[in-house]
């Protein structure tokens, strides 16, 4: 049966041995680096042009075969999502807006020319694998449940045109905190030659290739000891776009903030959303405009700029200590290099709201 736009959703639940609350805790223990230790079940939903989506299931999360002509791997039709599940201080289970990721998933799916998945479906999605591998959420000290939602273009075929098959999953993986509290903030290297995206291109889609079209520039930044790129404009090379994974905010020394405008080039952060509404919250001044490498550089030594950060999903808010470029190196904020007071202040606010500490005037978390 078609379930586009369905309320409830069946999806057949294969039975799989739930791990033990013991066993997440060891793996997490063993390694708890981003993206390796995966729990045990995984969504699957398929979509047929004329059927719509069917056969929605959580099963055992295992490899599966594909053809070798499917339209992903040579066309690369392909999005995703990233979001995370919190222990509650009831020892519950919730996530922090995950209706946004639904929205930017269909968006993505759209400038893909892929299928859109109905938005209450993907809610529904996330919800079951989260219940089903609830045990695999760490302590709210130790970390939390990533969720990966995916979509591929699963048809045997190699003409260029949109896929008229795709199978979407959800799998899930117990991540340690990234925010390295107290020391320095992270170093990031500007990509000279390499841009992310251009006007009219895909930038704010969440699709693979456009991470793929990053990993030179961000293996670049490694060999120059930087720990993220920041891409820059694909026209003038000059205003400040924002990092491989994560968007960019600016304090300035009359308190407002900047943030780069979702022009089409950026992906939309739900992060970089939440900031820009909790500072308003908050009497802060935020901004959404351009901003140059060049101004970045004058207004940190002038003090003018005082903290710098970025911010996503992955490691929430993290301040930006030094900017490198083959000409050089600045402290990115006249604060130094640890960040300041408004990126600490932001921060807390922040995951004392999806942690369930803290009240959520904004009806952001879903408890599952
Ligand atoms: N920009 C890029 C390129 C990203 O991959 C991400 C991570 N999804 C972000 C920004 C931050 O988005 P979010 O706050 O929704 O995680």
């Amino acid at each position: 049966k078609p379930m586009d736009g369905h309320q409830s959703t069946r999806f057949d639940v294969v039975p799989h041995p739930a791990p033990t609350a013991a066993d997440a805790r060891a793996a997490m223990v063993a390694n708890p680096g981003f993206g390796r230790v995966f729990t045990d079940h995984m969504v699957v939903i398929n979509y047929t042009e004329g059927r719509g989506w069917h056969s929605a299931r959580v099963e055992a999360r295992k490899p599966f075969l594909i053809d070798p002509a499917s339209a992903v791997l040579h066309y690369a039709q392909e999005i995703f999502e990233g979001l995370k599940a919190y222990r509650t201080p009831s020892g519950g289970a919730a996530m922090f807006r995950p209706e946004a990721n639904a929205r930017r998933f269909h968006n993505s799916a759209e400038r893909m020319a892929m299928a859109p998945l109905p938005e209450s479906l993907f809610l529904e999605s996330v919800r079951q694998l989260v219940q089903v591998d609830r045990d695999w959420i760490p302590s709210a000290d130790v970390g939390t449940l990533y969720l990966r939602p995916f979509m591929i273009a699963s048809e045997t075929f190699l003409g260029v045109k949109p896929s008229a098959e795709y199978m979407y999953m959800v799998i899930a993986s117990s991540v340690g905190s990234y925010f390295k509290g107290g020391g320095d903030g992270v170093t990031v290297w500007v990509s000279q030659h390499d841009t992310r995206a251009a006007s009219g291109g895909t930038g704010a889609a969440k699709c693979g290739g456009n991470y793929a079209a990053s990993l030179r520039a961000q293996a670049e930044a490694v060999r120059n000891g930087c720990d993220q790129v920041v891409f820059l404009d694909a026209v003038e090379r000059r205003r400040v776009e924002e990092l491989g994974g994560m968007n960019v905010f600016f304090v300035f020394q009359d308190g407002s903030l900047l943030t780069p405008p979702l022009d089409g080039t950026i992906l939309p952060g739900i992060t970089r959303d939440s900031i820009i509404k909790l500072a308003r919250d908050a009497g802060i001044a935020v901004r959404e405009g351009q901003y140059t490498l060049d101004e970045w550089r004058a207004d940190a030594a002038s003090g003018k700029l005082q903290e710098v950060f970025a911010c996503g999903t992955a490691a929430v808010i993290t301040p930006i200590g030094r900017i490198r470029n083959p000409e050089g190196e600045f402290v990115a904020g006249a604060a130094g290099t640890a960040g300041g007071p408004v990126t600490q202040r932001l921060r807390k606010t922040l995951v004392d709201i999806q942690q369930g500490k803290a009240a959520d005037p904004h009806g952001w978390v879903h408890t599952v």
